[in-house]
């Protein structure tokens, strides 16, 4: 009787990232490869801007499965890459690298992770919708563009800002299917009375500063608006109290990078990830119940 020859390697992913090391994404990780019984390790790096062409060619060496990339490297890493995917090319960042054979090839799950997160966790389908974005960054770029994409009717970008948030409005108008506008932040934000979803995706609230929030006219947060915020930390803002008491349904950050995270372990396992165990693992590190 003839037994397989044990494999002592496992597959390789991580984070590339400075500073990186309150990143919690290797909770939500291992945990999944746990439950599902993989032999995979998920490491978080610390990479300085200037070793970011070594970190890359050291991923290709290791022959590692993937990488996620954060603050700063999400823009800095679109040279070494082979190919990327149109939603990354769009939104001009890349956030998780899937290594297909010898090619790297870059894509954006955060906005993915929030569409996800409207349509499983609130229920509600982006497609016809008018949804007012507040932020131009990052997030709010990853969030337009797959909203976008994903049908929605209109997009309405706020941001302190205009600038930004009018080159994020021209993106939108030349390469996606949605209508958009660009409007001024002057005191408190009047949510108009068509919208349908009102999002945070600024920096507003997050941990140590809980107690910021966006300024928006009370008033205009009507109880058939679906208010969400990309804050992960913590997941109840000041923002969604607020909305809540207006009578609001509301959408924390902790579904949006719980479901980008699950689309990442999903395009490099090849496995339908464990979702509930990887937000049970991070609400644990939040300390939320
Ligand atoms: P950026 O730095 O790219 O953008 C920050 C945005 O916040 C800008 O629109 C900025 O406006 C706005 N902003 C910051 N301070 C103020 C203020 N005092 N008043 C009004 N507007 C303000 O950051 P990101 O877009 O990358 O990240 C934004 C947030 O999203 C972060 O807190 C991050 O934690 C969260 N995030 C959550 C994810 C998740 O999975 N839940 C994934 C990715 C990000 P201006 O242009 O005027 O500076």
């Amino acid at each position: 009787m003839s037994e397989e020859a044990p494999s002592y390697r496992a597959e390789l992913v991580g984070v590339f990232g400075h500073p990186v090391a309150e990143n919690p994404t290797i909770i939500m990780q291992e945990e999944g490869f746990k439950a599902l019984g993989l032999n995979w390790r998920y490491l978080t790096i610390e990479v300085r801007p200037e070793q970011l062409a070594d970190a890359i060619r050291g991923l290709r060496a290791f022959n590692m499965a993937g990488i996620n990339l954060t603050i700063p490297h999400k823009v800095a890493v679109l040279p070494f890459l082979d190919d990327l995917s149109p939603e990354a090319e769009l939104v001009g960042a890349v956030n998780t690298v899937v290594r297909e054979g010898d090619r790297l090839v870059g894509h954006n799950t955060d906005g993915k992770g929030f569409v996800r997160s409207v349509r499983e966790e609130a229920g509600v389908d982006p497609r016809g919708k008018h949804i007012v974005l507040l932020g131009a960054g990052g997030a709010a770029r990853a969030i337009s563009v797959e909203m976008a994409l994903a049908g929605a009717g209109h997009i309405t970008i706020v941001n302190r800002t205009p600038e930004r948030g009018q080159d994020l409005v021209r993106l939108l108008r030349a390469k996606t299917p949605a209508g958009a506008e660009f409007a001024p932040w002057r005191g408190k934000y009047v949510v108009p009375a068509g919208a349908d979803i009102l999002v945070n995706a600024t920096s507003l609230g997050l941990y140590p500063n809980v107690k910021s929030a966006p300024l928006v006219a009370l008033g205009s947060i009507r109880p058939d608006l679906l208010v969400c915020d990309v804050i992960p930390n913590p997941p109840h803002t000041a923002f969604l109290r607020t909305a809540e008491a207006r009578g609001a349904r509301t959408l924390d950050g902790l579904g949006m990078l719980v479901t980008q995270s699950a689309i990442a372990f999903e395009m490099w396992t090849g496995h339908e990830a464990p979702v509930a165990v990887m937000r049970q693992a991070l609400e644990k590190v939040f300390g939320t119940p």
